[in-house]
């Protein structure tokens, strides 16, 4: 049996950056996942480092979307009618935690893990050497219609009050010339100034992994269900045999239930299902922004492998059949916007947002086991948030004073 400081369970995004945190603090560290770096959920996401994120994605209250959503036809969201009874108990908190005045108390204490989600991607991102991955032109609404623009420009303003937020508005002719390659089909647009993206969201994760490495921490293959507790230390079984040690870090995202149940704790966890699919730019067109079509509910990034189309959530069962149909939908619709060529990937990618109902994710102490720590359910901010989560676990593994008051992400709440 090897025995090592801390045992980080998951390389996510949020592993990784969970696991170069302990290691830059002297925590000799093991990273542990069945599979490489970064090919689960970290590997597919839109790229966007969401500053302006404060309001995570709430479930929709008005008449006319719930209907929509109810036929199952739209883009943005879609669900598999089979899993809706055993999803049930979790969209009810959902749709209560959604509501106006508690969504608005969330926003304020979720502000607070998100202001600091540039910074300290920047920070990592500088010494893995990896600032090449992240470009700082933000991301943009784009509107078809004068009434979701001016709704949506509302909004913004109202954020901005509240949280400081900095955005700019582009009408029709400004976007034109900010993105001359989109049809001009748009009313204008919404321009996020503040948050960064990143080219390349495994890439990025993989700097992140190398810099752990290079400062002594070691990624070993291995399976987090064979956790056992002897004693005051755990140990998990990899391909290099069993590791113990005194701290252990859960970093498995939308499979963190398949540890922390046999542990016996019973959190209401979910998942949103996402699909994306590149695509050549047709031509010489080129994207400068991520954009969000914002009433039909898909993104197109500019990847370093293409034009990635992104879709919204579905709702299904973790481990159910692939059905990307939101992205059959979104594909005429993105071609009539933008000038995509031919699709790049053999196969659609789906990834599946880990998620709480309160949309705030898990971080702290496990509150039955000494030395276990919780790092999941960060839904759609996963990269966004995975460097600030991984030094707010890090200060706490350590004992040291953490630079965000950790209390309304703790377990306990739910
Ligand atoms: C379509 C889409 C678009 C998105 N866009 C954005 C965006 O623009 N910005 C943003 O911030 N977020 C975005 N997200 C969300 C973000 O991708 C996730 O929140 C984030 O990747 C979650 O990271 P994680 O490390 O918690 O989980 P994961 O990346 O899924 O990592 C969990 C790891 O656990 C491992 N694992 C599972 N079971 C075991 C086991 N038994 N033993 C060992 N290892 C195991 C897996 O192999 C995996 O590597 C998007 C998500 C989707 C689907």
């Amino acid at each position: 049996m090897k025995t090592t400081d801390a045992l980080v369970l998951g390389a996510g995004i949020v592993g990784v950056c969970v696991a170069l945190h302990l290691q830059k603090r002297g925590r000799a560290t093991v990273l542990v996942d069945r599979r490489g770096a970064a090919e689960e959920t970290s590997f597919g996401n839109a790229g966007l480092i969401q500053r302006e994120g404060v309001y995570p994605y709430g479930f929709p209250h008005d008449f006319g979307a719930l209907l929509r959503y109810g036929f199952n036809r739209t883009i943005d969201a879609h669900y598999h009618p089979s899993a809706l009874l055993e999803i049930a108990p979790f969209l009810w908190k959902y749709w209560q935690h959604s509501r106006r005045r508690r969504h608005a108390r969330i926003a304020r204490l979720y502000a607070k893990l998100i202001e600091h989600c540039v910074t300290e991607h920047d920070a990592l991102a500088a010494e893995a050497g990896a600032t090449g991955l992240i470009r700082r032109s933000g991301w943009m609404r784009v509107f078809r219609t004068a009434r979701e623009r001016d709704l949506r420009l509302e909004e913004a303003a109202r954020w901005r009050q509240e949280f400081g937020l900095q955005f700019a508005t582009l009408d029709a002719g400004q976007l034109q010339e900010a993105e001359p390659h989109l049809a001009p089909i748009l009313t204008g647009a919404l321009h996020w100034t503040e948050p960064t993206t990143v080219t390349d969201p495994q890439g990025l994760a993989l700097a992140y992994l190398k810099r752990f490495e290079s400062l002594g921490g070691r990624f070993v293959q291995g399976n987090a269900a064979s956790l056992l507790q002897a004693g005051k230390a755990f140990s998990v079984k990899t391909v290099q045999g069993s590791i113990e040690a005194k701290d252990v870090v859960i970093a498995l995202g939308p499979w963190a239930d398949v540890v922390t149940r046999r542990l016996g704790y019973r959190l209401p966890l979910a998942v949103k299902r996402g699909y994306h699919m590149h695509y050549r730019a047709a031509g010489q067109a080129v994207l400068n922004h991520p954009i969000l079509d914002t009433e039909r509910g898909y993104c197109l990034a500019p990847m370093a492998r293409g034009i990635r189309l992104t879709t919204g959530a579905e709702f299904a069962l973790r481990d159910a059949i692939r059905t990307p149909v939101q992205l059959g939908r979104a594909e005429p619709i993105a071609r009539n916007l933008f000038p995509l060529a031919e699709r790049l990937d053999t196969e659609p990618w789906m990834g599946a947002r880990p998620c709480t109902p309160d949309m705030m994710p898990i971080i702290g102490a496990a509150p039955r086991h000494a030395n276990l720590w919780f790092a999941f359910g960060h839904a759609h901010h996963g990269l966004t948030l995975g460097p600030v989560t991984g030094r707010l676990v890090a200060e706490m593994v350590t004992g040291n004073a953490p630079f965000v008051d950790p209390a309304p992400y703790r377990v306990e709440r739910f």
